[in-house]
């Protein structure tokens, strides 16, 4: 068996796979995310770890432990934690992908002329999305921490990093090139850090973890956790992860996550292309020093704007009801939202666009706003998938589905209509947690290569377009004057 830690935005999870990709058992907590000033976004670290660890324990104690050939970890990505390197003891709160509070210093970095060279180096745009402006938001403005940065006593990682940190008993402190391409200090033409981009950060070497494969021996679960040492052999951020378990290992597949956020990635083979359509260039997966790289569209707010309607706008008590409700309307009535809660993504970078909804009119209520916050799903995949066949230079016939958001068939459907292409959902639903735990189970021997991974997909349910041109054409521009609003 194999066993997955996948810890996500809005929860931590551990699952156990057997060895075809069936899930044996499931735990999970749901994590707290914390909005102390306005565009700010944090999560506890210790929250991250103890939950983790929580899940760990469940599973160990419902399952027996020593049937499980090896771990792998997915994570949120670019989420910057620093910590004590002796104690572990976070210096500062986690600081989430989602947090702006840098758009302001990295509009300054671009008016100095810098965005260039850092997408040619990183396949990244400028932006606080990334770590590299979380680092150093952190070592300027926590008191004593550059000091003991410089002095080597503290470390830098990204989740995957601080929890195998603690998981190995502070033995390892290692992350992954899918990982480290997030950070904004990555060089990922030579695969290493990159020291003009830490001269520009101010950010001390010493304080970064080693890089390795996806596929590697990171550490080992510390026998004190589960009564048992397992290995960890499998790492990638929760995107890569993705591509890795939805079998997207051909140039031109695409996959397509719908979770907090929403991240389409297409697989473009092993030479790095720069997007001229505002998408990123990101490390898809390394695997015995070779790298297969991605382009990536990033969409900060999907499920999160469904989040947003149960929890601050009351509209229901269950996301699932979100279903329901917006199919009891015909159609969005002119109604478009646009949930830019958290600044706009790909293909605006946007850092400072605020969420609306519009359209508006005496007759709309909760049912029309509903529907169009899961109808933005389909629009907002639009606006990737089209700048990602741009990039390409060819259409794109279909796109394999996953995140929590895809147990909506109304937004399904809506999304094949949208962007003309078949959506297919998978059998196996937690496609990121699999690509980890397969990542884990190819470094040990479980898999020989990616044809047998590649070879346990199945579709579970396929979304066939079905609008007619002049609709979606209509639809659509509705949505662009929407944005265009904000950009
Ligand atoms: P993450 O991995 O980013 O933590 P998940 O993939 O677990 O997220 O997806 C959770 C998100 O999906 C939440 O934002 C939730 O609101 C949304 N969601 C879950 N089920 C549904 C549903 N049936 N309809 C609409 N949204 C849903």
């Amino acid at each position: 068996m194999l066993l997955a830690i996948d810890q996500g935005t809005t929860s931590s999870r551990v699952i156990l796979f057997d060895a075809k990709g069936g899930v044996v058992d499931v735990a999970q907590k749901e994590l707290r995310l914390h909005t102390p000033e306005k565009g700010w976004v944090e999560q506890d670290p210790q929250d991250i770890w103890h939950d983790t660890l929580w899940c760990l324990k469940e599973i160990a104690a419902r399952n027996d432990m020593r049937d499980v050939a090896a771990c792998g970890i997915t994570n949120q990505r670019e989420t910057t934690i620093v910590w004590d390197r002796e104690t572990g003891e976070p210096l500062y709160n986690a600081i989430v992908w989602q947090d702006r509070r840098t758009a302001d210093y990295c509009a300054s970095l671009k008016a100095q002329g810098h965005e260039d060279a850092i997408r040619a180096k990183t396949g990244l745009l400028l932006d606080p999305y990334f770590s590299a402006t979380k680092i150093k938001w952190i070592l300027d403005h926590v008191e004593g921490v550059r000091d003991r940065a410089e002095s080597g006593e503290i470390l830098f990682g990204t989740v995957e990093c601080f929890l195998l940190w603690h998981l190995s008993g502070g033995k390892a402190h290692v992350s992954d090139a899918s990982n480290a391409a997030r950070t904004m200090l990555f060089n990922i033409h030579t695969q290493d850090w990159d020291d003009d981009l830490l001269a520009l950060f101010d950010i001390p070497k010493g304080i970064l973890p080693d890089v390795l494969d996806n596929a590697a021996d990171f550490g080992v679960i510390d026998a004190q956790h589960l009564g048992a040492q397992i290995p960890i052999a499998g790492m990638a951020g929760d995107q890569q992860a993705a591509l890795i378990g939805q079998g997207c290992f051909a140039p031109g597949m695409v996959k397509s996550t719908y979770g907090t956020g929403c991240f389409a990635l297409m697989n473009i083979g092993g030479t790095f292309a720069e997007s001229k359509n505002r998408l990123l260039t990101t490390v898809g997966y390394r695997l015995n020093g070779a790298v297969t790289y991605a382009l990536e569209g990033s969409i900060f707010v999907a499920g999160a704007a469904i989040q947003w309607l149960r929890d601050n706008a009351g509209f229901f008590e269950d996301a699932k009801e979100s279903e329901a409700i917006a199919s009891s309307v015909q159609d969005n009535n002119g109604v478009y939202f646009v949930p830019a809660f958290t600044g706009l993504g790909a293909p605006y970078w946007e850092a400072d666009a605020k969420a609306m909804i519009c359209g508006l009119s005496r007759e709309s209520h909760y049912a029309h706003i509903t529907r169009a916050a899961l109808e933005a799903q389909g629009y907002q995949s639009r606006d990737l998938i089209d700048a990602m066949a741009a990039d390409a230079g060819r259409g794109i016939e279909s796109i394999r589905a996953d995140g929590g958001l895809v147990a909506n068939g109304f937004m399904c459907q809506f999304l094949a209509d949208m962007v003309d292409a078949q959506i297919d959902v998978p059998k196996v639903h937690e496609a990121t947690a699999w690509g980890a735990a397969a990542l884990a189970g190819l470094q040990v021997g479980v898999f020989q290569d990616l044809d047998e991974i590649a070879a346990f997909w199945q579709c579970d349910v396929s979304y066939k377009p079905n609008m007619d041109a002049g609709m979606r054409g209509a639809l659509y521009a509705g949505w662009k004057d929407a944005v265009g609003m904000l950009v």
